[in-house]
């Protein structure tokens, strides 16, 4: 898990679902490291709310939405319209979906327009 930025799992309305993942990337300029959060000099814990990246061979930095950006981001799904099952990436940005933000794609087969939203945080978790 350590190569990727993001992953996650995604209910589609009720019958589909999806699969994402975005590879952490390569630096553009020495095409040697790949991009990280910067470490604590002290500790070498990677600083997550850090809003950049840093190469850890040449110590490019690039801000954080910018480099995301730069990422395509992969997904596995099973379209909720359709049913199609297929795989499809696209850049990893968000727009605005359905009035939220999400990472948009679209189905192969029928076109639908789906979108994979942040985590809910209010969401109740089904039991059973
Ligand atoms: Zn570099
Ligand atoms: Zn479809």
């Amino acid at each position: 898990m350590d190569e990727l930025i993001y992953f996650t799992r995604r209910q589609l309305d009720s019958k589909g679902e999806a699969r994402a993942w975005v590879y952490k990337g390569m630096c553009e300029k020495c095409k040697k490291g790949l991009m990280g959060k910067p470490r604590d000099e002290k500790t070498g814990k990677a600083k997550i709310r850090a809003k950049e990246y840093v190469c850890p061979e040449c110590g490019f930095m690039i801000e954080k939405k910018a480099y995301e950006e730069t990422l395509d981001c992969e997904i596995k799904y099973t379209c909720p319209e359709c049913g199609n099952e297929d795989e499809t990436a696209v850049p990893y940005k968000r727009k605005k979906w359905q009035g939220v933000d999400a990472v948009v794609f679209q189905c192969s087969k029928c076109d639908a327009k789906l979108g994979i939203t942040k985590k809910m945080k209010d969401k109740k978790e089904k039991k059973g």
